[in-house]
């Protein structure tokens, strides 16, 4: 999404349609500092569309003196698209509950959003706008490399992706690889030791999942991408060579930068890595959808 990052406040939110909470299940366990909920929502406009690796617009009810009456957010879509029991559109978004510390007071904050998603329970109504943002495409050559990078609830796209693929792309032969980066194993979500949802391609010969976990799992600590994408260096480093390969990165924004310090180590020099970097969003064969 970077080739269209727009700051949240030039986002068109005036086309709003009402979702109906359908289910919230907590997807971390409960032994996790983090909460993270999967929310089903059905859209009550039968012709809402929205297509992989796009986002969706959240308007929850702004807190009192901010001045608007709603504040937006963006959540990514977790699944494919689909209808429900009603015959109405279908969407999955998992949100992470959030806080901030205010850099002034040293207070901590809950974030409004993601504290209103996962406090809501069914058949409670959300507002929603969108859809927004560039899909994360299966490419056309079917022999075609996939490198998927995801941290945090940056798995979301990747779940849908890895299993519209599988399930709906008869002929694809090329090789998927996803890294997925979390603080602690506790955190990955949908591949914990209560629900792996990558489990059913485990044995596609052409799909590999890789871990990378903080080394000490506290808040801040960046992702060890190192040591994972390391121990696959020479294979990767052509893969990033070849015309078919296609990289897709989601999650937090400062993975941006740990993924360009392994890479530049995979390249043997930063500015060989800016180059290849270069090429390959150049190609739209980089994406990145960060937050
Ligand atoms: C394109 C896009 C897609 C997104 N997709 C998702 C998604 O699928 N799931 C999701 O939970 N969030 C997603 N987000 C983040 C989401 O839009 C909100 O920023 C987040 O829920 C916090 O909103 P808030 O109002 O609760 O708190 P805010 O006051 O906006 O933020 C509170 C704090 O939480 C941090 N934060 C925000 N999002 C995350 C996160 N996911 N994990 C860890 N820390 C975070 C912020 O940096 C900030 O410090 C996405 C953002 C963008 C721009």
């Amino acid at each position: 999404m970077s080739d269209a990052i727009v700051h949240l406040e030039e986002y068109q939110t005036g086309a709003r349609h009402q979702a109906k909470l359908i289910s919230s299940e907590r997807i971390t366990s409960n032994a996790a500092e983090v909460e993270v909920r999967e929310l089903v929502l059905d859209v009550e406009r039968p012709d809402f569309s929205f297509e992989l690796g796009q986002c969706i617009g959240v308007m929850a009810p702004a807190a009192p003196g901010f001045g608007h009456a709603h504040h937006f957010r963006l959540y990514s879509v977790a699944d494919l698209p689909e209808r429900g029991a009603s015959g109405l559109p279908r969407i999955k978004i998992c949100v992470r509950r959030c806080s901030y510390i205010d850099e002034y007071s040293g207070e901590e904050f809950k974030g409004i959003a993601s504290n209103y998603l996962c406090d809501r329970r069914p058949p409670d109504e959300i507002t929603i706008t969108g859809p927004f943002g560039l899909p994360f495409e299966v490419p056309d050559e079917r022999d075609a490399n996939l490198l998927l990078i995801g941290s945090g609830t940056g798995i979301a796209p990747f779940r849908a992706l890895v299993k519209h693929i599988y399930r709906d792309v008869a002929d694809w032969e090329g090789r998927i690889w996803l890294f997925y980066g979390a603080r602690s194993g506790l955190e990955m979500l949908y591949m914990n030791d209560e629900r792996d949802d990558f489990a059913q391609y485990y044995d596609q010969e052409t799909f590999e999942a890789f871990k990378a976990l903080s080394p000490r799992p506290a808040w801040n600590e960046s992702i060890a991408w190192d040591q994972a994408i390391q121990d696959r260096a020479a294979e990767l480093w052509e893969m990033l060579g070849g015309a078919k390969t296609y990289v897709y990165v989601a999650g937090l924004e400062p993975m941006l930068e740990e993924l360009d310090t392994v890479f530049s180590g995979l390249a043997g020099s930063e500015e060989k890595w800016q180059r290849r970097k270069a090429e390959l969003m150049a190609g739209r064969r980089w994406v990145e959808l960060v937050y």
